[in-house]
């Protein structure tokens, strides 16, 4: 039998296990049957006793530190982690579950990259626990867990509404007949059996909806299901004490998280290897559209030239030049997560050519200054705030093609123009240049610059970065 809260430790099962286990006095205290249950499973590598979690606090930051682990480090060993794949752990693991929730509540902001951490690694476990299921198992537990999270099997698509605002679902993914989810196989048949003359509709279904659509669902609502329970905490923790215990878990979580992110810094620069760096700006490898932007813009399309096309180059340039090799959305304090590079580099930057143009943007228009904020992802506000961050999307710079149409009389190419989809190209390719020709030197922070460069001007170019454009 598998436990449903080892997939959905909101569960009622998983609800029970923490009302009766859970014990905050014991966070941290050394706990030897989850020691003895982890040092005994399958395949755990067991030759170094810090690979092993001896409490419950240690159990919560080793789920997070697997999942950053196995998103960066190219020589993660499952067998390192195996005991977070077997649900011989389930109780300890459902009882770590709800502390992390609680700790990253007290201590950081929804929209916090501790958050998202949390929340994207429950949902990597789900994936990966139910790949390890035979498939009778798997489905059988995708539906029970379904089941008890969508109450009507008649769903309308606004159910989901939530998901699919914060785009952790597609509508592209649902098949949706006059407003209802399609789940069903039965429920699939019965409204377009007859549709399909050439195939069998019970095959069109696995091909069109199957279980792969289920437990994308699965997956989706408990993640969000995760933050809205963070959520809850939050609102609910400004009126109660906090035990020292989750304070202290809260803690090391930061400081894990800190660390990690040291060790690997290409992924808060965005997981794509070696090839990306952050940098500090260098003005002399701006292409002419952002040094005729940078120096003050005296004719038409000023608000667009500062608010669309710098604020974007700018704030990629200095925090992610890599950001049409990804595919996945980066937030500028995955990057930068006090905001001191944004504060005093990227914003002083912006505003100087707004100071530049002919008229000043500001004295004529200031609330500009809450379209650049916007701009960044920090939501309608005069500044960026880390609280804010999400309210809107980080937007991604414009292409050449776009320049040309809407703001031609920034457009002046050179030769290193040629065969360049983007600004950002453009910067990257001509900042390895000059390193190379020893003009700049290499930034010390980001010794692997010179090194490693053309790789993401490739990757960028080849990559059609309208594609990638958000807005
Ligand atoms: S070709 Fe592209 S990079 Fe070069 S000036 Fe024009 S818009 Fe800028």
């Amino acid at each position: 039998m598998v436990f449903l809260s080892f997939i959905n430790p909101l569960s009622n099962e998983g609800r029970e296990i923490v009302k009766e286990k859970g014990d905050l006095n014991e966070v941290f205290t050394r706990n030897n049957s989850l020691i003895e249950t982890v040092s005994r499973i399958e395949h755990q590598n067991i030759s170094d006793d810090s690979l092993l979690p001896n409490s419950y606090g240690e159990l919560a930051i080793k789920r997070v530190q697997w999942y950053i682990e196995r998103k960066n480090n190219k020589n993660f060993k499952y067998n390192d982690f195996a005991y977070l794949l077997n649900e011989e752990i389930v109780e300890a693991d459902v009882i770590s579950f709800h502390l992390l929730a609680q700790a990253i509540a007290i201590k950081f902001n929804i929209n916090s990259r501790e958050t998202r951490l949390f929340i994207e690694s429950q949902g990597a476990l789900i994936e990966e626990r139910l790949r390890k299921l035979m498939p009778h198992n798997r489905q059988d537990i995708v539906n029970k867990l379904l089941n008890q999270l969508i109450i009507d099997d008649n769903i309308s698509w606004t159910y989901l509404k939530e998901l699919i605002a914060s785009k952790k679902i597609s509508l592209e993914d649902l098949v949706i007949d006059n407003g209802k989810i399609i789940i069903e196989k039965e429920d699939f048949i019965a409204r377009f059996g007859e549709k399909f003359k050439d195939r069998a509709p019970e095959r069109m279904y696995d091909i069109i909806i199957g279980e792969n659509v289920k437990e994308l669902i699965l997956t989706k609502m408990i993640m969000q299901n995760t933050e809205n329970y963070i959520e809850k905490i939050k609102e609910m923790s400004s009126t109660v004490e906090i035990h020292p215990a989750i304070s202290e878990l809260a803690e090391s979580i930061e400081k894990t998280i800190s660390e990690l992110s040291s060790k690997y810094s290409s992924f808060y620069a965005g997981n794509v290897g070696e090839s990306i760096k952050i940098g500090k700006l260098q003005r002399e490898a701006f292409p002419p559209c952002i040094t005729n932007t940078v120096e003050g813009v005296k004719s038409g399309g000023r608000n667009d030239a500062i608010v669309l096309l710098l604020t974007s180059f700018v704030s990629y340039a200095r925090l992610f030049p890599g950001i049409f090799s990804v595919d996945h959305n980066i937030k500028v304090s995955d990057i930068d997560p006090n905001l001191t590079i944004t504060l005093n580099e990227i914003l002083p930057l912006i505003y100087e050519a707004a100071d530049n143009c002919s008229p000043p943007l500001f004295e004529d228009q200031p609330q500009e200054k809450i379209n650049i904020t916007s701009k960044l992802g920090f939501g309608m506000h005069n500044d960026p705030k880390l609280e804010n961050e999400g309210e809107t999307t980080w937007y991604t710079p414009m292409s050449c093609e776009k320049i040309k149409m809407h703001l031609p009389q920034l457009c002046k190419p050179n030769k290193l123009c040629k065969g360049i989809g983007n600004p950002l190209s453009y910067y990257s390719r001509a900042k390895w240049q000059m390193q190379k020709e020893g003009k700049i030197p290499d930034d010390p922070a980001n010794s692997n610059d010179s090194t490693n460069s053309m790789d993401h001007v490739d990757s960028a170019d080849s990559t059609n970065s309208n594609d990638k454009e958000k807005n």
